[in-house]
């Protein structure tokens, strides 16, 4: 296993659209265990593989909570088959945009289907915290960041602030 870097706003690889997954390998595994290393050093719930440079349908997740037993969640070509018309704002971040939070708004409930880390398909309803994570992150497989749904200014105050960072890490 091996932490990646993760590419933060505005590097284009993040609008790309992600492929589908052919088959879930061993490739396809360690890619998987990499974003899950690279996800809990940054620390972070959620990551999407294009965060760190791969444009594939791959998600890993870990939504537990401090002082609980890890809990990760991988996502191979995940799809919304229903949602709800609920919608419920969440005070969102992304570890493509450090240090930034917006409130979202987005269905509270959504009906997916994807393969797991063997290449199963399950098939379940995400609500809560699962909800908006598992939405954040299949929009970065469509090219979307969250702070796209903000209004132009405040999007590019964001990428400002990521930029100034990155300069003085530099
Ligand atoms: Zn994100």
């Amino acid at each position: 296993m091996a932490i990646r870097d993760i590419l933060t706003v505005p590097n284009p690889i993040l609008k790309e659209v992600s492929k589908p997954v052919d088959q879930v390998t061993d490739e396809t595994r360690a890619l998987m265990d990499d974003m899950l290393e690279t996800m809990y050093a940054a620390p972070g719930i959620g990551l999407a593989a294009v965060q760190i440079g791969v444009p594939l349908q791959v998600i890993v997740m870990d939504l537990a909570k401090d002082g609980e037993a890890p809990a990760p969640r991988y996502f191979v070509n995940p799809e919304i088959l229903e949602d709800v018309e609920e919608l419920k704002p969440y005070d969102e971040g992304c570890l493509s945009v450090p240090d930034v939070y917006e409130s979202i708004d987005r269905p509270e409930r959504v009906k997916l289907t994807y393969l797991d880390y063997n290449g199963e398909r399950v098939t379940e309803w995400a609500e809560g915290l699962y909800a908006v994570c598992i939405q954040h992150e299949m929009d970065h497989l469509k090219g979307v960041v969250f702070i796209d749904y903000l209004s132009r200014l405040k999007r590019d105050r964001a990428i400002k602030k990521v930029q100034k960072a990155e300069k003085l890490k530099a």
